[in-house]
């Protein structure tokens, strides 16, 4: 594959301005690849990052003015290999995770490696060789660009482009699952938000075999994708009492989990209300304020409760396995396609949810 010395790539100004640029093609180290883009999803955190700074972490400080690229849900092909890479060859489809993490800290050591100790350190002076694309690391608005081997999984031909960008948000799901440590099989589940984490929490949830899966939320056109995607039945909030609705639906039992991806105020309370005695919460959302929780009806009833950062454990690989044979159909959760060149504009709709835009994806020109 030919390799041109310069590439295009968006890079952050002052926040909200992203200029396209050229920059040189970066090199890849040991047990790292060199991916051509061929199409990057846009998530909320981008819109975040580009917006705020945070969760992006730039030589231990704001991401502004420092020549860096955002973009982390992307896909590709290998295009270069750098020193003792062996499991991949030039040419290969791959989807990409986006924490590597530092690899030597306790946390990666477990596999907790988008939790790493050592976030964001991968500078001068500060060298764990963090990654995490488009977070700590130049991502995914380029033609190029460098991923730790332990990130990419290969992804086969029955899989589009588009339907790869979403792999690693089918992993993020995976990975809340993961993390209510269930078998989830024949186990009652509510998914509360159905945006595109949510809606993926659907569709893993139900294919490895929870039931009942239950999603609720506000907008009914999202609901009535979640059925699609494998909800057995839909709450409308707005409509109903959800605890009401969630008792009625199963023999005023309660479910043995929750997914919490709306980041309501009120979501972990009612979580607790929802959930059989014992039953457990993970949240998965970020809340725009601190929120009052009765710690008391927690405790009352032996409610476990664990918070998930992004897609650890590997979750990305066993989510792609799903995806490729198809057990959902992910390509529901693509809305919109645009051109690279047009990435503003493609950002505007995912920012303004126009035409109830869902994922947006940016493809390269092949
Ligand atoms: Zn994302
Ligand atoms: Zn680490």
């Amino acid at each position: 594959m030919e390799i041109p010395k310069m590439m295009k790539a968006w890079v952050l100004g002052d926040p909200m301005e992203l200029t396209l640029t050229e920059k040189p093609v970066p090199e890849p180290g040991r047990n790292e690849v060199l991916v051509k883009i061929d199409a990057v999803a846009i998530c909320a955190t981008d819109l975040e990052i580009i917006e705020n700074g945070p969760p992006a972490l730039i030589q231990g400080g704001l991401p502004f003015n420092k020549n860096f690229t955002p973009g982390h849900e992307y896909m590709g092909r290998v295009a270069k290999l750098g020193p003792g890479v062996d499991s991949y060859k030039v040419g290969d489809r791959v989807a990409v995770e986006i924490h590597a993490g530092c690899g030597q800290c306790e946390n990666c050591r477990k596999g907790e490696y988008t939790a790493c100790l050592n976030y964001g350190l991968n500078y001068e002076g500060h060298d764990k060789g963090h990654r995490a694309n488009g977070f700590t690391t130049d991502g995914g608005f380029a033609e190029y660009a460098v991923n730790n081997v332990n990130t990419l999984c290969h992804i086969g031909d029955n899989v589009t482009d588009e339907e790869a960008t979403l792999i690693v948000t089918a992993g993020t799901a995976m990975y809340g699952l993961d993390s209510l440590g269930g078998l989830l099989a024949g186990q009652g589940i509510i998914i509360s938000g159905p945006g595109p984490i949510g809606l993926m929490g659907v569709a893993v949830a139900k294919s490895i075999g929870a039931n009942p899966v239950i999603l609720s939320g506000t907008r009914d056109n999202r609901l009535e994708l979640g059925k699609k995607l494998g909800a057995d039945y839909t709450i409308n909030v707005r409509n109903e009492n959800v605890v009401d609705a969630v008792k009625r639906l199963t023999n005023g039992e309660g479910v043995n989990y929750v997914l919490e991806c709306s980041g309501a105020p009120n979501a972990i309370n009612e979580s607790a209300q929802m959930i059989k005695r014992g039953g457990k919460i993970c949240l998965a959302a970020f809340p725009k304020k601190p929120v009052e929780v009765d710690v008391a009806s927690l405790v009352r009833n032996n409610v476990s409760m664990v918070a998930i950062r992004g897609e650890g454990k590997s979750a990305v690989h066993r989510a792609a396995s799903l995806i490729t044979e198809h057990r959902f159909e992910a390509s529901l959760i693509h809305t919109h396609t645009f051109d690279f060149e047009d990435l503003l504009e493609a950002l505007r709709y995912s920012r303004e949810r126009i035409d109830d835009a869902i994922k947006v994806v940016v493809k390269m020109p092949k």
